[in-house]
C-alpha cells in the first residue's frame, strides 16, 4: 500500500502531468505549504469549489477515469459560466484505500481534462475516508469583465449550448445497466465537457449566464430572479441529447431536459442583434447554440405546462447538492 506521500508524488504532485508548466503562471507548485501563482496583469480571479461525493454525485462503481474527469469538470463548469479562462486548481481527495489501479485511472481522467482545458493542478490534500473529491478552480478574465447571473435585460434571447437531458438520461442508462462510456447518454452523465471556450467566446456578447447543473428550469429561475425578470420558453425547440427520446420517450425526454440535472451546458441571455455572431463564434468551436426563449418583464416562466412543472418535481426531485 502506498503511503500518503508516495501517493501524492506518484499521481498528483507533478504539474507537468496536467499542462506542462510553461506559461502556466505557476511560481511554486505542489510540494510546499502553498502554491504560488501569478495571475495575468490586469486580470481578476474567479474562484469556485465543488465537492463530489460517492453515491450522491456519482456511482461507486463508475470508472475511476470518469470520476477523476467529472470531479474537475463540474468545478470548471462554474468558471465557464462566468466567461473565465481556467488556469489552476487544487484538489482534496478522501479515499478509503490507496488502490494503485484505481488511482492511476482517477489521475488519468483528472489530468487529461486539465490538459484539454489548460488547467494546472497546483496542490491539494489527501485523507483516508469515504470517497469524496473537492476541487477548487481558479480562472481569470480582464478586470471588470465577469459574466454574471444578474445582467439579463427584458427582450434578451435565451440560448443554450450543446444539448439537454443527457445528465438524467445517462443516470437512467447507468441504472439500467449501461457501462460503455461510448454510449452518448452515459458519456454525457459521466464525462461532461465544461463549456470553457464557449463561455469565453460569449463573454463580451452576453448580458448574463449560468451553467445548467440543477436542471434548466431551476437554473433559469436563478437567472431570472438575479435580473428581476421572467421568461418565456419554447419547450418544443429544446435541443435534446442524442439517444434521449429513444431511452425516455418524447415526454420523458422533455422532462429530463427541463428538470434533470447534471447537464453542465451554459444558459446565456444576450441581445437578439448579437445572436448570429454568437452562433458563428460557437460554430467555430464546434459547439451548437440554440435559442430557447426570451427574458421578459412579466414574472414567472411561461410556455411550460404547469402540470409538467409539478410532475417534473415528482419524477425528478432535486438531488442533494
Ligand atoms: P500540508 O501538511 O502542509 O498541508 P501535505 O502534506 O498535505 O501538506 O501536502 C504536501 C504537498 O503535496 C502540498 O504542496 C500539497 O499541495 C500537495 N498535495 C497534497 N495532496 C495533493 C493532491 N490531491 N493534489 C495535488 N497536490 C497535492
Ligand atoms: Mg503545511
Amino acid at each position: 500500500m502506498l503511503s500518503e506521500f508516495e501517493l501524492i508524488a506518484r499521481y498528483f504532485a507533478d504539474p507537468a502531468q496536467s499542462t506542462g508548466a510553461v506559461g502556466s503562471g505557476v511560481v511554486l507548485g505542489p510540494g510546499d505549504d502553498c502554491a504560488v501563482l501569478a495571475p495575468s496583469p490586469g486580470s481578476q480571479l474567479a474562484v469556485s469549489v465543488d465537492t463530489s461525493l460517492v453515491e450522491v454525485h456519482f456511482p461507486a462503481a463508475a470508472p475511476a477515469v470518469a470520476i477523476g474527469h467529472r470531479a474537475l469538470a463540474v468545478a470548471l463548469s462554474d468558471l465557464a459560466a462566468m466567461g473565465a479562462r481556467a488556469r489552476w486548481c487544487v484538489m482534496a481527495i478522501s479515499l478509503p484505500e490507496a488502490d494503485d489501479a484505481w488511482l492511476a485511472g482517477f489521475a488519468e481522467g483528472f489530468h487529461a481534462l486539465c490538459r484539454v482545458c489548460g488547467v494546472t493542478l497546483v496542490g491539494g490534500d489527501v485523507t483516508r475516508g469515504p470517497l469524496s473529491i473537492t476541487v477548487t478552480v481558479h480562472g481569470e478574465f480582464p478586470a471588470g469583465q465577469a459574466l454574471t447571473r444578474g445582467g439579463g435585460k427584458a427582450g434578451d434571447v435565451l440560448v443554450v449550448t450543446g444539448a439537454l437531458g443527457g445528465g438524467r438520461g445517462g443516470l437512467e442508462a447507468w441504472y439500467a445497466g449501461a457501462r460503455e462510456l461510448d454510449d452518448p447518454l452515459l458519456a454525457a452523465y459521466l464525462l461532461p465537457q465544461p463549456r470553457l471556450a464557449a463561455g469565453e467566446a460569449l463573454r463580451q456578447l452576453a448580458h448574463s449566464a449560468i451553467d445548467i447543473s440543477d436542471g434548466l428550469l431551476v437554473d433559469l429561475e436563478h437567472l431570472c430572479s438575479a435580473a428581476g425578470l421572467g421568461a418565456e420558453l419554447d419547450v418544443a425547440g429544446l435541443p435534446l441529447s442524442a439517444g434521449l427520446v429513444a431511452r425516455l420517450g418524447e415526454a420523458g425526454a422533455h422532462e429530463a431536459a427541463l428538470c434533470g440535472g447534471d447537464d453542465y451546458e451554459l444558459l446565456v441571455s444576450l441581445p437578439a442583434a448579437r445572436l448570429e455572431t454568437a452562433r458563428q463564434r460557437l460554430a467555430a468551436l464546434d459547439v451548437p447554440l440554440t435559442a430557447i426563449g426570451r427574458l421578459r418583464r412579466a414574472p414567472g416562466i411561461a410556455g411550460v405546462d404547469a402540470g409538467l412543472l409539478r410532475n417534473g418535481w415528482r419524477h425528478f426531485p432535486e438531488g442533494a447538492t
